[in-house]
C-alpha cells in the first residue's frame, strides 16, 4: 500500500499523479490544502499570507492553467516596492535604489562595481557581499535578512538563494541608479492569481481528483520497522512505501525502529515562525502597490501586502485586504503586544479607514533556517528514510525553500518513486 502523509499541494499532486493506483492519503486538519488554504472571514478572503502562482515549467503551466482550471486565473505583473530611509524603492532594491538619499545611492553603486563574485562563499553574509557589494548588503540585504531569518547572517549558507534573489547586471545597476526602474528582474516579475476565492482552488482542483483522501487524521508515529503509521486516533496504517509531506524534523522525532541519531537531526534543524495580521479595512490602501518589504528594524514587519491590489474580489467594495507578515523564532508568543506594534506602524504609514476586520494567524513552521546543520543533516537523513521506503519531500519534507510549482513537481516526482523502483529517488 502506498501512504501520503499531508495533504499539502505536494501530497495532493502526488495523489493525483498516482491516478488509478490505490494509495491512502492523510491530512491532520479538516481541509485538505496546507499552506495553500484561504479563509473567509465576513467578505475578506485571506490565505496564509500571499501565495502567488509563478509558473515556468510548461507541464504545470498546461496542468494548472490549461486542464485543471482554465479561466481561473488573471495573469499581474508584479509592482513590489522597499521601504528604506522614509521612502518608497521599486523591487528588487539592488536595481532600483534610485531615489535613496545620495550617500545611499553612491555606497551601493561603488560596493557593486568593487564587488568580485565568489564561487565558494562560505555563508550567505559572504555571497552577498561579493556578489553584491557592501552598500547594497548593508542598506538591504543584510537588515531585511537578519529580520527574516533571525539569525547572524555568518551563519547561513547561500544555497537557498541563487534563483530568489537576482545578481543585476552592469547596465541594469546603472539604470536602477539613475532612475530608469528595472521591471522585469528575479523569478517573480509576473505572476498568476484565481480571479476570486483566494489560492485554495488550487489545492481544491487536486483535492477533488483524489480517490482517497482522509482528513482529520494526524499521524502521531512512524515504526519504520513494521512499516506502520499511528494516528492520534489510535488507528494503524501499514505501508510498502511512504510519501511524508510532514515537516522533517517533526517525522524524525516521532519515528521509531530508526537509527539513534534521528531525534538528535531533528533537534537541531531550525524553523522560523511566522505572524500574519490579516486586516479588512475600510477605503483603498497605497494605491496600486501589491507588496512593500521592509528592512529597517523600526518596522516589526518584513512585509506587508495589499492582496486587494491584485485581486479586488479578495475585499469588499471600496475595502482593502492587507497581510503583515513577522517573522518569530518561537511560535508560541504573546500575539497582542505584537499586533499593537504592527497595527502603530501601519497608522503612521497612513493607513486611515478603520478596520472592519483583525485576524491573526501563527504559521509553526514557515521558513526553514539554511544554516550550516541543515547542510549537513538534511541530505544524510533523507538517505537513510529512503533506505527504509520513505521519501520525505515538499518544502517541509525535504527542509527548503520552494514554492508551489516546485511542490506540484515534487509531487509528480513522488509518484513516479512510489511505482517505479528505478524512479528518480531510487
Ligand atoms: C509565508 C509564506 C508565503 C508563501 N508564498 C508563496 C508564494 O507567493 N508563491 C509560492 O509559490 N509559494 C509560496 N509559499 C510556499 C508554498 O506555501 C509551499 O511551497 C507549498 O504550499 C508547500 O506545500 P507542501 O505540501 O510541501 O507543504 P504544506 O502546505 O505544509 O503541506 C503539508 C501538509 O501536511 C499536513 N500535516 C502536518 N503534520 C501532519 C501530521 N502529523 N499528520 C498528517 N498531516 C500532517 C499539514 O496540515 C499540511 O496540510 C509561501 C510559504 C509561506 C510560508
Amino acid at each position: 500500500m502506498i501512504v501520503i502523509l499531508g495533504a499539502g499541494l505536494t501530497g495532493l499532486s502526488c495523489a493525483y499523479h498516482l491516478g488509478d493506483t490505490e494509495y491512502r492519503l492523510y491530512e491532520a486538519e479538516a481541509r485538505p490544502g496546507g499552506l495553500c488554504r484561504s479563509r473567509d472571514v465576513r467578505g475578506f478572503t485571506f490565505d496564509c499570507t500571499g501565495h502567488l502562482l509563478h509558473l515556468r515549467d510548461e507541464y504545470v503551466k498546461r496542468l494548472i492553467l490549461e486542464e485543471m482550471l482554465p479561466g481561473v486565473f488573471a495573469s499581474h505583473p508584479r509592482r513590489a516596492s522597499i521601504y528604506a530611509m522614509g521612502r518608497f524603492a521599486p523591487y528588487p532594491f539592488q536595481a532600483n535604489f534610485y531615489g535613496m538619499p545620495r550617500e545611499v545611492v553612491r555606497d551601493c553603486l561603488l560596493g557593486f562595481l568593487r564587488a568580485a563574485p565568489n564561487e565558494t562563499p562560505a555563508s550567505f553574509e559572504e555571497w552577498a557581499l561579493a556578489t553584491f557589494g557592501e552598500g547594497i548588503y548593508k542598506y538591504f540585504l543584510q537588515p531585511y535578512n537578519e529580520k527574516l531569518w533571525r539569525v547572524p547572517l555568518d551563519q547561513l549558507t547561500h544555497d537557498w538563494c541563487s534563483w530568489s534573489v537576482p545578481r543585476p547586471s552592469l547596465e541594469q545597476i546603472v539604470d536602477g541608479a539613475v532612475g530608469f526602474v528595472n521591471r522585469n528582474m528575479g523569478y517573480n516579475a509576473a505572476f498568476h492569481y484565481p480571479k476570486r476565492g483566494g489560492i485554495e482552488v488550487l489545492p481544491a482542483a487536486f483535492a477533488r481528483r483524489c480517490h482517497h483522501l482522509a482528513t482529520g487524521h494526524r499521524a502521531v508515529s512512524v515504526d519504520v520497522r513494521k512499516r506502520l503509521v499511528r494516528f492520534a486516533s489510535g488507528e494503524e496504517v501499514r505501508y510498502d512505501r511512504l510519501v511524508s509531506t510532514l515537516p522533517l524534523d517533526d517525522l524524525l522525532a516521532n519515528a521509531a525502529g530508526g537509527p539513534d541519531e534521528w531525534h538528535s537531526m531533528a533537534a537541531k534543524l531550525k524553523r522560523v515562525s511566522i505572524l500574519a495580521l490579516n486586516l479588512g479595512v475600510q477605503g483603498h490602501f497605497w494605491g496600486r502597490r501589491q507588496w512593500v518589504y521592509f528592512p529597517e528594524p523600526d518596522f516589526p514587519f518584513y512585509r506587508i501586502g495589499v492582496a486587494s491590489n491584485f485581486e479586488s474580489t479578495l475585499a469588499p467594495d471600496g475595502c482593502s485586504n492587507l497581510y503583515v507578515e513577522v517573522s518569530l523564532d518561537n511560535p508560541h508568543v504573546d500575539p497582542e503586544p505584537i499586533v499593537k506594534r504592527c497595527l502603530e506602524k501601519l497608522r503612521w504609514l497612513g493607513l486611515r479607514g478603520r478596520i472592519l476586520v483583525k485576524d491573526t494567524l501563527i504559521i509553526p513552521c514557515a521558513y526553514v533556517v539554511y544554516d550550516r546543520v541543515r547542510q549537513e543533516v538534511v541530505p544524510r537523513a533523507l538517505a537513510q528514510l529512503r533506505e527504509r521506503e520513505i521519501l520525505s519531500t515538499g518544502r517541509y519534507g525535504a527542509w527548503q525553500y520552494s514554492y508551489m510549482e516546485r511542490a506540484i513537481l515534487e509531487g509528480r516526482e513522488a509518484a513516479r518513486w512510489c511505482v517505479d523502483r528505478d524512479g528518480p529517488f531510487k
